[in-house]
């Protein structure tokens, strides 16, 4: 296999002004791809060049947004647009997170080109396209398709790949790129932002999770500790969420967030089909559940049958000896 013969354009992201590590996941897949540059959008006037150039990104470049907000997709997208224009490359990746799929869509419409969204991994194929795997139909088929016509665009959903600093990293060269937007995408402007307080990783792109069932019976506080052992997100059920223990954002599931994190621990989940809907691709699965019978033990690695309250403290404890 050989790589593509141009760049690969990433669209990163960043949070508190560091490069966020799904962008960093991306960024580590694209120079898998080519043997060109990997280049970098920049969707704020002062990129993480130090962690762009760490994570490979070549050339970054930074679209004038005329203080308009890159929050606003249709601004995103133009801005991502005017530098494709530039570089012509052979695809553009980006994290499949909210903003990531709809800018994607968006440019996808603009250059008439395809978009798949969510995908797990990209190869270069002998014949020089890009093979996208993805899972559909709530993560019970694993598929490989490419897109037929135009630019390839492909959002990449976080902890898909593992990041990787490249040991040759220079600091990337600065491209500031004059952006005309559109009447369409000046209509909006962000009047105020307010980014939720979190100490952990968001649970869609958590490396390990642990999550609340039915069997917790409304008590977080070991999950919660876990969690915080092992810098794991929290998540739970919707037993858990309709039931009100815990805020509606953590449900995984068929109608709530789907992850893919190298560890996920099910304390007191029955692993009802709804539920792994959405937690499916996750690496390695370990089931805390007092019924032997319970579904989720068809899908563990490892299984525990036992009740939460005796197994969580246990697990936490030897943690914690472990740590010293
Ligand atoms: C259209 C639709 C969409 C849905 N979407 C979602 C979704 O997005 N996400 C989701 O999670 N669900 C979803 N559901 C609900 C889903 O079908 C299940 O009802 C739900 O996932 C079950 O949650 P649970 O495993 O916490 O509870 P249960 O199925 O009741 O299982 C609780 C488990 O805990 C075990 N247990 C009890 N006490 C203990 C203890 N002390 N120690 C150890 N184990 C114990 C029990 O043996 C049992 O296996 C959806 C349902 C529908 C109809």
């Amino acid at each position: 296999m050989t790589g593509l013969d141009k760049t690969v354009l990433v669209v990163v992201d960043h949070s508190g002004g560091a490069l966020t590590a799904p962008s960093a996941e991306v960024l580590t897949l694209a120079r898998t791809l080519t043997d060109g540059a990997v280049a970098a959008v920049a969707l704020t006037p002062e990129p993480d060049l130090a962690a762009l150039g760490r994570y490979g990104a070549q050339e970054v470049y930074v679209p004038g947004l005329g203080g308009l907000s890159a929050d606003v997709a249709a601004v995103a997208a133009e801005a991502v647009l005017a530098v494709v224009e530039r570089t012509d490359p052979a695809a553009v990746l980006l994290v499949s997170g909210f903003a990531g799929k709809e800018r994607a869509a968006r440019l996808a419409v603009a250059l008439a080109s395809g978009a798949v969204v969510d995908a797990t991994g990209v190869e270069v194929t002998d014949d020089g396209t890009l093979a996208v795997a993805k899972t559909v139909l709530q993560g019970t088929w694993a598929t490989t398709c490419a897109v037929t016509r135009g630019l390839p665009i492909i959002a990449v959903k976080p902890t898909s790949v593992e990041a990787v600093a490249d040991d040759d990293a220079a600091t990337p060269a600065v491209v500031d790129v004059p952006v005309d937007l559109s009447s369409a995408a000046r209509a909006v402007r962000v009047v105020s932002r307010t980014e939720h307080p979190r100490g952990r990783a968001p649970l869609s792109e958590a490396k390990a999770v642990v999550v609340g069932g039915r069997g917790v019976e409304g008590d977080f506080s070991l999950v919660e500790e876990l969690a915080e052992e092992i810098g794991a997100a929290v998540g739970a059920t919707r037993v858990a969420t309709d039931e009100g223990w815990i805020d509606h954002s953590a449900q995984i599931g068929q109608t709530g967030v789907t992850i893919a994190p190298r560890l996920y621990i099910g304390a007191g989940v029955s692993g009802a089909i709804h539920h792994t809907a959405g937690m499916q691709a996750a690496e390695v699965v370990v089931a805390i559940n007092n019924d032997p019978e319970a579904p989720i033990f068809e899908m563990a690695d490892l299984g525990i049958v036992g009740d939460v309250t005796e197994v969580l403290p246990q697990a936490i404890a030897e943690l914690r000896r472990l740590k010293g």
